[in-house]
């Protein structure tokens, strides 16, 4: 039989996740010579060398059976003139070579089952090995300093293997073959504890330690994958109060680590969706619903109808829990206010050391740090407050092609960045509020990283339409250095955009609720409906909640009762209602006078149509929330209280000159606050809102035939109004689209602004 030679070379997700071993053992199953090597461009090449039968089988099984982890986006096979020049099957050193572009490493992935069971089986040479990992599990992301993927250019390259990891390692029919993370107790990264100063602590079992100190109130800093947490008890106060102290978070609630799902069904309900996740290899926190025997600490989730809970994700996770009773503890990403999440240990003992009582520190560095994921689910429906952990930056596949690679930088908030490249969207991990040098620097390096492992050509960087943000300044800088073009998107635009692209329509109405985006006209939106189509670059706004008074403009945000106070002016006399709550304002009865005064002078108020501001004067209204502690806090304890409501009010929407009216709404909730309970009116004031926004883009989608409706911003993380809209919009018999793959809320922008500058802008 004649033999043949051909190269392959394979893009996608394929360092990092078993795919050399198993196209070494497919060549030897199929009597191939040749080799297989990494690529600096983190695709893969092989060279193949025999029958031409055997190749087309080999083929087919790359594409059938290639690892679970793998994904292939482009196989590109080029026959070459060489005869029989090798004369076996080779896993090659890896070549620096980088010619093709949007491969990318793998996300940090949890702790496998064959990894876990070793874990606990004491004849294994890796039992209690906390971070025993195998070519299926363990960090990527977080290690990886450069491509392509090899022990060397990770944070391993510190520890050496043993013979016995060095045996396993080079042996093709072993799990860990090749295994860059491999590692046992005698050769891997160690864990020790300290005090909070930094004064190691001897102990045989430091992380069984740790576990018995979070378990008997003390609070730990927990080094994980990503960065530290911060850790203590679940079931005891006073270590929740001291945590709230320190940190200055009266109210923002705690995600927490359950030690098992079972663990988990009792004091939350979780249903079959919601386990998939749980316990799926991205291991993401999954906000769940208390269950009625709820029994942990009020002080997790002060408010709330749910908490964020995940599964332990590595070997540490699961030994913390090993000799204590605890059903969970709560885990915190360990960041200083408008700050990223810390990941070295230094830096961990300078900002932490107040904090915390003891430190659970392991010696491999942190390459990239990574917080965890925050996701919820809406029926089946997947929704993401924060795609990090886990997810990034592994691409999002769209249907089309970009017409040019974009490098999106986001808004101010929960930001992220995106290189958008041809039918790819990499999304970095989670940055947090980009409003000082930390974080503006965390972004900038967070893009660079991506473009670099992305191997991408940048030709444009997109951002937010706001002149004063810190990621416009950044996308300026970065246009005039690097001689790219600049495009501005507005922010609720971009957000309308990334669900056409994630939906791949090319017409939509688009619902965007949120509280705050830049207008094109210089005010404050949020509550828009837009009209777009991917044939222009630009947007229709066709409707709008009613503009409102921000009295005292962030001040409003803060102490809802401001807002309340703007909208029901139009209407009552509310001065003896304010004067019943002089201990809501800071200020008493003078602030009262003052906002009073402004209001009926009517001049220097600004004003908003943010939804996100409507809910919360809803909140202020029902005594739910007075104060804004935390991001969405009046909206979510809003719907937390509308939860267990029905429509009671039953407000047909009004609407002038496509503007839905929000004030009469707002004066009904308060002239009926003492005849109906909180949970009615709070479920009415959400079927108001909701009904009278899918009115209004249904009626705009009949005018221009338009057949699908979409729902983005941050409030579409809300399932009650999701779920009243979507109901509304298919019942007129039109689609109704919500985010799938990204984050509804401001995580999600850097894709749309990436989007506007790819796909529609010339
Ligand atoms: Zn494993
Ligand atoms: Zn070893």
């Amino acid at each position: 039989m004649a033999s043949v030679q051909i190269k392959v070379n394979v893009t996608g997700i394929v360092q990092g996740v078993g795919f050399r071993p198993f196209i070494y053992r497919t060549a030897v199953k199929n009597e191939l010579n040749g080799y297989v090597r990494n690529r600096g461009d983190a695709g893969v090449e092989i060279l193949l060398e025999g029958e031409e039968k055997n190749i087309q089988n080999f083929i087919e099984d790359l594409k059938l059976k290639k690892p679970p982890l793998a994904q292939i986006h482009e196989i590109i096979t080029t026959r070459l003139n060489g005869k029989n020049e090798y004369g076996k099957f080779t896993i090659y050193k890896s070549s620096d070579e980088a010619e093709l572009s949007g491969s990318v490493i793998p996300p940090d992935i949890a702790i496998c089952n064959d990894c876990l069971k070793e874990l606990r089986d004491s004849k294994d040479p890796r039992y209690e090995y906390f971070f025993i990992t195998c070519t299926d599990c363990g960090p990527r992301f977080t290690i990886i300093e450069r491509l392509p993927y090899d022990r060397q250019n990770t944070t391993m390259r510190e520890f050496p293997m043993c013979s016995f990891c060095q045996r396993e390692y080079a042996d093709p029919s072993n799990r860990r073959f090749h295994a860059q993370t491999i590692a046992c107790p005698k050769c891997g990264p160690k864990a020790y504890l300290t005090t909070r100063k930094g004064e190691s602590i001897e102990h045989k079992d430091p992380i069984r330690e740790a576990g018995k100190l979070l378990s008997e109130g003390f609070i730990v800093a927990v080094k994980g994958y990503g960065g530290f947490h911060v850790a203590t008890s679940t079931t005891k106060d006073d270590p929740l109060i001291r945590l709230r102290k320190v940190k200055h978070r009266s109210q923002k609630p705690f995600a927490i680590m359950a030690r098992s799902l079972e663990a988990a069904k009792i004091f939350a309900e979780v249903s079959k969706r919601e386990t998939e996740l749980l316990t799926s290899y991205t291991r993401p926190i999954v906000l769940l619903n208390k269950s009625n025997e709820y029994y942990l600490s009020d002080l997790i989730a002060p408010g709330l109808h749910n908490v964020g809970v995940m599964l332990p994700y590595t070997g540490l996770h699961y030994m913390l829990f090993d000799e204590v009773d605890e059903p969970a503890f709560v885990m915190t990403s360990a960041n200083p206010p408008n700050q990223p999440i810390i990941k070295d240990n230094e830096e961990a003992l300078q900002k932490l050391g107040d904090t915390v009582d003891y430190f659970l520190f392991h010696n491999r560095q942190i390459a990239h740090r990574c917080d965890d994921s925050v996701t919820r689910v809406h029926k089946q429906n997947l929704v993401f407050i924060r795609r990090s952990r886990g997810y990034a930056p592994a691409p999002i596949m769209l249907r089309k092609k970009a017409k040019r690679c974009v490098l999106g930088l986001g808004g101010e908030q929960n930001d992220t960045a995106c290189v958008l490249l041809g039918n790819k969207a990499f999304i970095s991990q989670y940055i947090g509020d980009v409003e000082n040098v930390e974080t503006k620097d965390f972004l900038e390096n967070a893009g660079k990283h991506l473009i670099r492992l992305t191997n991408s050509k940048v030709e444009a960087v997109a951002c937010d339409l706001h002149p004063k943000f810190t990621t416009t300044k950044l996308a300026d800088d970065l246009a005039e250095e690097n001689n790219w073009q600049l495009v501005q998107v507005q922010h609720h635009y971009a957000h309308i955009a990334a669900l056409m692209a994630e939906h791949d329509v090319n017409e939509i109405v688009g619902t965007c609720c949120d509280g705050y985006g830049y207008g094109v006209d210089g005010e404050a939106w949020g509550g828009e409906i837009l009209l777009c189509t991917s044939e222009s670059s630009n947007f229709k706004r066709v409707a709008h909640l009613e503009k409102q008074p921000l009295i005292g403009g962030d001040s409003a945000t803060r102490y809802p009762l401001r807002m309340a106070t703007g909208m029901l002016h139009k209407k009552v006399d509310v001065k003896d209602w304010l004067l019943e709550n002089k201990k809501q304002f800071p200020h008493g009865e003078s602030e009262i006078q003052i906002i009073l005064q402004q209001l009926e002078k009517g001049h220097s108020i600004t004003g908003t149509t943010s939804c996100g501001r409507v809910l919360d004067a809803v909140a202020a209204v029902l005594g739910i929330c007075y104060e804004r502690t935390y991001e969405g806090e009046p909206a979510m304890k809003l719907e937390a209280s509308a939860i267990k409501g029905k429509d009671v009010l039953k407000l047909q929407p009004i609407v002038k000159s496509n503007i839905l009216d929000t004030a009469q709404m707002l004066l009904e909730i308060f002239e009926n606050r003492e005849k109906y309970s909180k949970a009615d009116l709070a479920f009415s004031a959400h079927a108001y809102l909701a009904k009278g926004l899918a009115t209004l883009a249904i009626e705009k989608a009949l005018e221009s035939n338009i057949k699908v409706i979409g729902f983005s911003g941050g409030v579409a993380c809300n399932e009650i109004f999701a779920s009243i809209m979507r109901k509304s919009v298919e019942n007129a018999g039109l689609r109704f689209l919500v985010h799938e793959a990204i984050p509804s809320g401001d995580g999600g922008l850097s894709f749309g602004q990436a989007v506007v500058g790819g796909f529609f802008h010339s």
